[in-house]
């Protein structure tokens, strides 16, 4: 039977029977939506094969910022299509124009190559610190997330009784390669230093989100981002800022442009290109320069489909219009209509929440006191969280049901959009307290 006249359920099945676990990424199958099948997506909505309609606040994990299928992307994409496709060899004039963008744009970018996804720009960002630095360690930190591969699958989001332990997302990966790896608090500008007096002269690279988004939001002290600076700068190893989340949402110069703390690298993906699969990794011009093929780099970096001109022509698109448009403007405002109406309405129930983001990232813990490291947001009740959320489905409204999830705005929601995520999250709370 054709897929297009079977039912969600019917589809998911035999999506079941050839794909494993019937999704193409890991926190895809969500408890409760395991039947889900999107056929359509357009602005701030999408819609499944049941006929249900969702006012989309996932996004997808972060890239459509401008929307989904955003008519002027499309219509570069398709014109790219006309002109040319991948060749493989030598460059095309859009990868030369979009690599000076982020030159331009993002202050520690010097030079720039270009990925398929921002795992593989951060899998190399840490391979070119090593061969930089002739060292073994990396440092990273409690809750952020750097994509899918062996050196930063520790600490992602870990049970209460691992936090701080080894805890490798995933079985298959060597001991040492895990053991390489170092994972202190985030927000722990001590820890960093104590970590820099034992193993300083061994660490190569330490990688952070600035923000980091994967658990919600924790938002970074200052002090703290710039003893990662000091820190790094003295020891002579390479800060590495994974801005995949924050680049071009937070601002078109990322979190470095808005803390005014340079990194040596930059990794950079998801917003660029309005969810068209890029990443990008770019940094000082010494260490990027280590790749460079021409006369023959130590490091090596290559990828297929690395600069693939729909994506390079979907990334032009998206950057024009983000710096032509109001988008961030518009963003943050909804975002931050999101916050204090969320507030204000868990306020009026009694309920004990913490609603925080920046821009156009929202999340609610339900806990009380401040979140500044993982830690604290063991205290978000768990279950109140991805009840909410499943409540929230009900009335139209979509924000991903698994804990510590952030939420996003795009420029394609409305007013309107906000006020009904806020009737839904009074009528979901109260349901949910019942
Ligand atoms: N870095 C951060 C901060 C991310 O949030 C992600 C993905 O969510 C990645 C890296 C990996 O990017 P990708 O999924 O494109 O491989």
């Amino acid at each position: 039977m054709k897929h297009d006249v079977l039912s969600g359920s019917q589809v998911a099945e035999r999506a079941r029977l050839a794909i494993p676990g019937g999704v193409n990424s890991g926190q895809r199958s969500v408890p409760g939506l395991t039947d889900l099948v999107i056929v359509h997506a357009e602005g701030a909505r999408f819609r499944d094969a049941d006929g249900r309609e969702f006012v989309d606040y996932h996004a997808a994990f972060g890239p459509p910022l401008l929307g989904h299928n955003d008519p002027d992307v499309g219509a570069a994409v398709a014109e790219a299509g006309r002109t040319v496709d991948l060749c493989g060899v030598g460059v095309t004039r859009g990868e030369v124009e979009l690599a000076e963008t982020l030159v331009e744009l993002v202050p520690s970018v010097e030079k720039v190559l270009l990925t398929s996804t921002g795992s593989e720009a951060t899998f190399h960002a840490l391979r070119v610190a090593r061969a930089a630095t002739g060292r073994r360690l990396v440092v990273k930190f409690q809750g952020c997330y750097h994509g899918w591969h062996d050196a930063v699958s520790l600490n992602v989001i870990s049970a209460p009784d691992r936090v701080g332990g080894r805890d490798p997302i995933s079985t298959g990966i060597l001991p040492e390669v895990l053991e390489a790896t170092l994972v202190l608090p985030f927000n722990d500008a001590a820890a960093v230093r104590a970590a820099f007096a034992e193993h300083g002269h061994d660490i190569a690279a330490v990688i952070v989100e600035p923000v980091p988004h994967n658990v919600g939001c924790l938002l970074p002290e200052q002090e703290f981002l710039a003893t990662l600076r000091e820190e790094c700068t003295r020891a002579g190893s390479v800060l590495v800022f994974d801005e995949v989340i924050t680049g071009f949402r937070h601002d078109l110069g990322g979190w470095q442009k808005l803390s005014g703390i340079t990194p040596d690298l930059t990794t950079m993906g998801k917003a660029i290109a309005n969810g068209y699969p890029v990443g990008a990794l770019g940094g000082r011009a010494d260490l990027m320069e280590l790749f460079s093929s021409r006369p023959g780099g130590p490091a090596f970096f290559a990828g297929t489909y690395n600069g693939h001109p729909a994506v390079v022509a979907a990334a032009l698109a998206t950057l024009r219009k983000l710096r032509t448009e109001p988008v961030h403007e518009h963003v943050f405002r909804l975002g931050e209509r999101i916050r204090t109406g969320l507030a204000d309405v868990f306020a009026g129930l009694g309920l004990p929440a913490l609603v925080t983001g920046f821009g156009s990232v929202f999340v609610a813990y339900f806990m009380t006191g401040p979140a500044r490291t993982y830690d604290d947001l063991l205290r978000n009740d768990a279950a109140m969280f991805i009840g909410y959320r499943r409540r929230l489905l009900e009335h139209g409204v979509f924000e991903l049901p698994l804990n510590l999830k952030r939420s996003h705005v795009s420029y394609a929601h409305t007013d309107a959009d906000v006020d009904r995520l806020l009737e839904a999250a009074e009528a979901a709370a109260r349901a949910q307290l019942a």
